[in-house]
């Protein structure tokens, strides 16, 4: 695809569309391919051409269509197209653009007004130049007032993430004071930290081809006129001098070729060469409402304004405190305190601290045992590792765990393992501090569910023999299972819940565990009884992450984010039980809410670890623009919770065929 360069302005009149046919023209002089669009004028009579479209598509030369969409109401986009009772759709805006820079081999794309002119209710010239990655000259005109307008605009380009090529001063109507735009030149170089590419001069007829090109020879047009930078083998090699991946196989990382994630946009991940990839497993589970929502960033921004962080030790904040306040407002019924942390093994940590202590603040020294789930997985520093130990992972790591009592996993065997948990109970029960469980799905052993209804059981039975129940959600929380919560949507009420992952809907690292007022209390008592709880992370609460996560937790009212969610598990049933259950090597297909999990065997027998046939499929999914991460031999499928039913379907097509390249019969 073309390389795409918008052309926005400080605000509408500036001389947008006459910088962008002159310097489509000067290009074009100088042999370059390159067309300019107006993809949205406003202001035209229904069934005439755009005035502005029409300059473009003189100055781009014959046979281009320099126009997409107009609109009579010489107003906002958003406005002009609620006149006329329609509504614009971005996406097709989007592919049309994507379109026309196929033909070309620089898009100039001149804007409506400036960035952040509405096109639609949610969105704005900005929402689309982002998503099209488009590179950005910003049009002022000369004079009083055009520092500070045009630092704005550059400012909301860049806290978009939006690429400036740089600033053109336009003398519009040949008035301006060659001193005075000199002077506004300088110092919107010094303060912005923008080139200023030069002062257009005015053009007295803009139909004139040879004027319009004449007009840009004073610009600085070399930015333009080499390739867009592409740091790509530079972070490669420098993250294969200096990198040390977590859960990555050094031999395998240093012969594949690793994808370079350089932005993201709803469900989908964009590389520096501008290829899209689907995100298969919301960014390792967590992305909730898409990559770069437009509430989600603007929290962060907002919060980011004020202060980035504060600590928590012995002091508050708001978005902390008003987070914790929200937390226990969804949260399963009788979790009232929020302690927070950063990832969700450090939720864990604190669980198994809590847990601990409380039965001995509650006069019960001796319960200090763990009972937890074979195939568990709770994280990777070492308490949580002691009850979430498995082979090959923890092998060695013994002298640094303690030994947690362990319980068969119910996935297959749910009256088996219940009749387990009971008997254990049953002997050492007054020994035990806690059980720990993963709500609804053993997620990292390989997407293993279980009854809601074995899940109430095991609660009752721990609870019965005096132990504390503790949720691990982390994997689960926030929608995943198709309930906020597993615990919640299963009938539980556990006394200890984890959150982590999706808390900020993806965006920052922040977990929490919430417990009872009756486990708080323990912990309050006179100093020298020693109650506090002496633990906690520099970083705890941090109010970025904590100011995003109310962010988040709002949008699962405002677009009711689990009505997605479940529809979208509705979809990813049928599309894997249509085009993945039968194939050859699939074992079994499990599912509960959109976590997805296809094990692949070699009938019924196991595949030889050495034949890495999970990692198989994840590369040649990636060949098909789609990113996904198995688990050894279970292929995942856990995507953000807003994915449609079209890119789910993309998905479930992807992973089909390459479940057939990996396989083949
Ligand atoms: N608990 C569960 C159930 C998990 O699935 C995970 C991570 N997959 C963790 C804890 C650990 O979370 P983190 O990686 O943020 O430490």
């Amino acid at each position: 695809m073309a390389r795409i360069v918008a052309v926005t302005g400080t605000g509408t009149g500036v001389g947008k569309s006459v910088l962008t046919a002159s310097l489509c023209a000067a290009l074009r002089g100088r042999g370059m391919d390159c067309r300019a669009l107006k993809p949205l004028e406003t202001g035209v009579r229904p069934g005439e051409p755009g005035e502005d479209a029409a300059l473009l598509g003189a100055a781009s030369g014959p046979g281009w269509t320099a126009g997409i969409e107009t609109l009579e109401l010489p107003r906002s986009p958003l406005a002009a197209a609620r006149a006329e009772d329609r509504e614009l759709d971005l996406g097709a805006l989007e592919a049309a653009i994507a379109g026309a820079a196929r033909r070309c081999a620089l898009l100039l794309v001149e804007g409506v007004g400036g960035l952040l002119v509405p096109i639609t209710a949610g969105s704005t010239v900005r929402d689309l130049l982002r998503r099209l990655d488009a590179e950005v000259l910003v049009a002022a005109t000369a004079g009083l007032g055009t520092i500070s307008h045009t630092a704005l605009t550059v400012e909301a380009a860049r806290s978009a993430g939006l690429r400036l090529l740089g600033v053109v001063l336009i003398d519009v109507d040949g008035g301006t004071d060659p001193g005075f735009a000199a002077e506004n030149a300088t110092q919107i170089a010094a303060q912005c930290g923008v080139p200023v590419l030069g002062i257009l001069p005015h053009v007295g007829d803009a139909r004139d081809a040879d004027a319009l090109a004449a007009a840009a020879a004073g610009l600085d047009v070399s930015s333009l006129l080499l390739p867009r930078p592409d740091p790509t083998g530079e972070v490669v090699a420098a993250d294969r001098r200096h990198v040390w991946h977590p859960f990555t196989q050094t031999g395998e990382w240093r012969d594949e070729t690793p994808l370079v994630v350089r932005s993201g946009q709803g469900c989908w991940l964009v590389d520096w060469s501008g290829r899209r990839h689907l995100d298969g497993i919301s960014s390792l589970w967590c992305t909730v409402h898409g990559h770069a929502h437009p509430s989600l960033d603007a929290a962060l921004r907002e919060q980011l304004g004020r202060i980035a962080h504060s600590t928590f030790l012995g002091q508050t904040h708001a978005p902390g405190a008003l987070l914790a306040e929200e937390l226990v407002g969804v949260a399963p019924a009788g979790l009232t305190r929020v302690f927070f942390s950063e990832a969700g093994a450090a939720a864990v940590e604190a669980a198994l601290r809590i847990a601990l202590l409380a039965q001995r603040h509650a006069g019960h020294p001796e319960r200090t045992a763990f009972v937890a789930l074979g195939e568990a997985y709770h994280g990777d520093t070492a308490g949580a590792v002691s009850v979430g130990r498995s082979e090959p992972f923890h092998t060695g790591l013994d002298p640094i765990l303690f030994p947690a009592v362990r319980v068969p996993s119910p996935h297959g065997n749910e009256a088996g393992s219940l009749r387990a948990l009971g008997e254990l109970l049953a002997r050492e029960g007054d020994r035990v501090a806690a059980l720990i469980v993963e709500p609804r799905v053993q997620a990292a052993a390989g997407m293993l569910t279980h009854s809601d209804r074995w899940l109430r059981d095991a609660a009752e039975l721990a609870h019965r023999h005096g132990a504390l129940v503790i949720a691990d959600e982390v994997a689960t929380g926030f929608g995943r299972t198709g309930d906020l919560f597993a615990s919640g949507g299963a009938g539980i009420a556990p006394d200890i819940l984890c959150v982590g992952k999706g808390l900020t809907g993806g965006y920052l690292p922040l977990s929490a565990t919430l417990a009872t007022e009756a486990i708080f209390d323990l912990f309050t008592g006179p100093y020298a009884a020693h109650r506090t709880l002496y633990y906690g992370h520099t970083y705890t609460a941090n109010p970025l992450a904590c100011a995003v996560a109310r962010a988040s937790l709002r949008l699962f009212d405002e677009e009711d984010t689990l009505a997605s969610a479940r529809r979208l598990a509705a979809t990813l049933e049928r599309l894997t039980s249509e085009r993945v259950s039968g194939l050859p090597g699939v074992f079994d297909v499990r599912r509960r809410g959109v976590m997805t999990g296809i094990e692949l065997r070699d009938g019924d027998t196991p595949f030889e670890p050495a034949r890495r046939v999970g990692r198989a499929v994840t590369l040649a999914a990636r060949r098909r623009g789609v990113v996904i991460r198995p688990l050894g031999d279970v292929v995942v499928l856990n995507p953000p919770l807003v994915m449609s039913d079209a890119e789910a379907d993309l998905l479930v097509g992807a992973v089909a065929g390459a479940i057939e390249e990996a396989l083949p019969g």
